[in-house]
């Protein structure tokens, strides 16, 4: 199916020569009977290897089947990608759709609406989608306006990635993520469960309801202080045992995962011992907490953008609060180091870069970071798309080029396993068999 949003991004696209060429009434036709991408060479990210000479079937937006060498049907729209190398669609497993993050954000608590917020999303989604990321998960948003930005993308209203999204963050009273940190008295006033902060079992439980009220996706706690939070501690544990394991027991039967934010050991571990499916960040684990992942099979997400954004921005004059200052600077530098010691620990890890912290669209320099610190670039690409597809429980539709799952395919000019930069310039874009990006050279108006 093609949406009249794609198809008027399509024809914007297209010179007027080849519109005169290929009237949109015969191209919607070839839509409609499907697409055949050649791929010069296909990432297998079951396997983290390169297939060469592939041809993918698309029908109905989804797979229809994936055959060697290049052939395609006579009613088929084609793609040639033979100059490219073919990858399911990029997933960043922890992002903020509606934060952009400046030294005036903590000035839009008072002076946004959700309004603004949400149109912020709409700009943002849309540079997700260009930089190849099909599918991310939102962490945390104000209004819960990513649940409706969410709603506005599958109803091809606007461009955007797959969103799941966890709506409000949850956090205790002064913890990070509780929205009123930092305020004037009057002005706190006394946030709770539908505000996204608990104390107590019986609010924990009330809180991950009414995120399933609000229509979220997964639940994200913050189980430890964070760095952007106007607070003082960086890493505190912020959830006692008892609140950690009612947050996870309640998700369980609303069958939500539980992301959680955490950088202090103390509070990582109470929170691994509950049963959660991902740790982000997760700056101060050390091997004990490692062996508990491993043991409890918990994810790690370890966003070392947001560590390197963080660390660069500590170094400005008056950019951050100073309480947040010093949070950035001791704790954004040893993510990276972390996340190295996680990988040769065997740790299990998704892909994601807290962006919202760093900007929107760039979210492919983890990449390039994650292989700096000792990542294989296979590795590297597979925690984006066939381990992300595991985090999300969606291994059946998303994560791997293969027959059934959603056409949700990119494309780079060279060889992303010796030129792991290649992932900053996606060429070519598609999500449900729609295309969202495509170089020219692909197109072949002469062959319809
Ligand atoms: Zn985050």
């Amino acid at each position: 199916m093609t949406t009249s949003t794609n198809r008027g991004n399509l024809r914007s696209r297209m010179t007027a020569a080849a519109l005169a060429l290929c009237a949109a009434l015969t191209f919607n036709q070839a839509v409609a009977e499907g697409i055949a991408i050649y791929a010069g060479s296909l990432f297998d990210s079951e396997k983290g290897n390169l297939l060469k000479n592939r041809t993918i079937h698309i029908v109905d937006g989804r797979i229809e089947s994936v055959q060697k060498g290049f052939a395609k049907r006579d009613s088929e729209r084609l793609v040639d990608l033979r100059e490219y190398t073919v990858l399911p669609g990029l997933m960043d497993m922890h992002t903020h759709l509606s934060t952009e993050f400046g030294p005036r954000t903590y000035m839009e608590a008072f002076t946004w609406n959700p309004a603004d917020f949400a149109l912020r999303g709409v700009d943002t989604a849309h540079r997700t989608l260009q930089a190849g990321f099909t599918t991310v998960r939102d962490l945390g948003d104000t209004a819960n306006v990513t649940i409706s930005l969410r709603n506005a993308i599958e109803r091809g209203i606007i461009d955007g990635p797959r969103v799941f999204t966890a709506g409000k963050s949850i956090a205790t009273t002064g913890g990070h993520a509780d929205p009123t940190n930092g305020r004037r008295r009057d002005l706190m006033g006394q946030p709770g469960p539908v505000d996204g902060v608990v104390n107590g079992v019986a609010s924990a439980r009330e809180a991950v309801r009414q995120r399933y009220k609000d229509g979220a996706d997964l639940i994200k706690i913050t189980a430890t202080g964070g760095v952007l939070s106007v607070a003082k501690s960086g890493q505190n544990p912020q959830f006692m045992e008892d609140e950690l394991e009612a947050i996870v027991s309640t998700a369980k039967d609303y069958g939500f995962t539980v992301a959680v934010h955490a950088h202090g050991k103390e509070g990582m571990e109470r929170a691994i011992r509950a049963g959660v499916d991902s740790i982000e960040h997760g700056t101060y684990m050390d091997g004990e907490t490692m062996e508990l992942m491993r043991r409890y099979d918990t994810w790690y997400v370890p966003t070392l953008l947001a560590g390197e954004w963080v660390t660069e921005k500590s170094k400005l004059e008056g950019f951050f609060p100073d309480m947040v200052r010093v949070k950035a600077a001791t704790i954004g530098p040893r993510i990276k180091q972390t996340f190295a010691n996680a990988y040769k620990r065997g740790v299990k890890i998704a892909f994601g870069t807290d962006s919202g912290v760093s900007r929107h669209g760039d979210n492919g320099r983890e990449f390039a970071l994650m292989v700096d610190a000792g990542m294989t670039p296979a590795d590297a690409i597979r925690s984006a798309t066939w381990n992300a597809a595991q985090l999300l429980q969606a291994e059946d539709e998303l994560g791997s080029i293969s027959a059934g799952k959603h056409a949700d395919i990119v494309a780079v000019a060279g060889n992303p396993l010796e030129d792991i930069n290649q992932l900053q310039q996606v060429r070519f874009v598609m999500k449900g068999g729609e295309i969202y990006k495509e170089p020219t050279d692909t197109m072949n108006p002469a062959t319809e």
